[in-house]
């Protein structure tokens, strides 16, 4: 990021911008940044006054972040080591946890460098670069993480293509390569996780609490049906805490193998559990026809999909999903309804739970909720980078 140029801010994004919040919005600025992604963008406002210094890197949500809000701070190698420093400090605790090895170790704007998050994974590291604007600072980036920890490896995930989707490649960065599946722990539990095989590692490192309860709290006794189970991480955690049986329906054809192999590491029988490839609005319709209901249900899709006859968007279909869920939920059973789509807030996926339970004349109450763990360190000024929200809902 050697570049830099001054760009003026419209008053409501100053306001934001005085607020805290470190999002610079394209509507915010006046004029376009005619300049290459990874440029530093010096913030000012209509009347020339500093406001922050910043980059450009187009993502979804915004075309760049602040980095400084002083003047004077050079935006380099020595800055990210600094970011990283703090970041590292905030999770010792979890550092010094020989229960679980994976976990996050820097996460984006919450930790003071948007578009950037860093997984740990037993000794490896795992950047995944939101923006080419972030990817410019690539060198910097990794020669500071090789100075402020002992990383056995270090690989990556360019999330930024023109859809900003995953850009498939070796994923390789420097250091040892690790040999997978690499085996990590969390709370306890065995997961096989691979970071050199496509967008996904095999685990979603924010959900760690989610299945903590599901296991300790929930899962003894019960029937299991988990949804959208991809590596069956819920049906692990489920089958662990004592489930009678596990269900776990997923439409991509290798979800069934990564399932299984879930539950070997954890000496489970995946023989005596049931794993559907299957599309989980198919599953819905054969579990109603054959009059199933389970004692708790999963429910974790992706902020969007496409199957073969169906287009999911949690932001409009969610109330319908929970209806289908809660036709196949036993009397007194518990829904864990859960999303991780940034477009809408936790008020917002509230009333859409609570529609789908008027709408099915069935009462309940919530027991417990669950935004982002620890390790995803949110900016308190900048709420909106806490995308996840779960749902313990118990029908009554
Ligand atoms: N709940 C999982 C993560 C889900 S990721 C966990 O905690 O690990 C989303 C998954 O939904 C992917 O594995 C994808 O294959 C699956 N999926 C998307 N649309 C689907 C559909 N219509 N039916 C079944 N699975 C679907």
């Amino acid at each position: 990021m050697k570049n830099e140029m001054t760009v003026t801010v419209k008053d409501q994004l100053k306001n934001e911008l005085v607020k805290g919040s470190p999002l610079i919005t394209k509507e915010g600025l006046r004029g376009e940044i005619d300049a290459p992604q990874g440029t530093l963008l010096r913030l000012v406002d209509e009347d020339g006054q500093f406001l922050a210094t910043g980059y450009y890197g187009e993502q979804n949500k915004g075309v760049g972040w602040v980095l400084t809000r002083n003047q004077d701070e050079a935006i380099g190698q020595a800055f990210i080591e600094r970011k990283f420093e703090t970041a590292l400090s905030r999770r010792e605790d979890f550092f010094n946890n020989p229960e679980t090895t994976a976990f996050r170790v820097f996460n984006g704007e919450g930790d003071g460098l948007g578009g950037l998050t860093i997984d740990f994974y037993a000794g490896f590291y795992l950047l995944s670069w939101y923006s080419e604007g972030v990817y410019s600072l690539r060198d910097e980036v990794v020669a500071a993480l090789q100075n402020v920890t002992n990383c056995i490896g270090i690989y990556e995930k360019k999330r930024f293509d023109t859809k900003g989707q995953y850009i498939e490649d070796d994923d390789y960065v420097a250091g040892e390569r690790g040999e997978f599946p690499l085996i990590v722990k969390e709370n306890g539990m065995n997961f096989a996780v691979y970071l050199n095989d496509g967008a996904m590692t095999g685990i979603f490192l924010d959900q760690r609490d989610v299945r903590q309860a599901i296991r300790t709290k929930y899962a003894e006794g019960k029937t299991v049906l988990n949804t959208f189970s991809y590596t069956g991480a819920f049906s692990v955690a489920a089958a662990l805490g004592g489930a009678d049986k596990t269900t776990s329906v997923d439409l991509a054809k290798r979800s069934s193998a990564k399932t299984i192999e879930q539950f070997s590491i954890n000496g489970i029988d995946f023989e005596e559990q049931d794993i559907l490839v299957m599309d989980v609005f198919n599953y819905f319709k054969y579990a109603k026809r054959k009059g199933l209901a389970f004692d708790v249900v999963v429910l974790d899709p992706p902020s969007f999909a496409r199957s073969k006859k169906f287009i999911f968007s949690a932001a409009k279909d969610y109330t319908g999903l929970m209806k289908q869920a809660i036709d196949i939920t036993a009397p007194q059973g518990l829904i864990v309804a859960s999303t991780n789509s940034a477009s809408f807030n936790m008020k917002k996926f509230t009333h859409m739970i609570e529609k789908a339970f008027k709408d099915t004349d069935q009462k309940y109450k919530i027991v417990e909720t669950f935004t982002l763990p620890a390790d995803f360190h949110v900016d308190r000024r900048y709420q909106e980078g806490d995308y996840l929200k779960v749902l313990f809902l118990r029908l009554l």
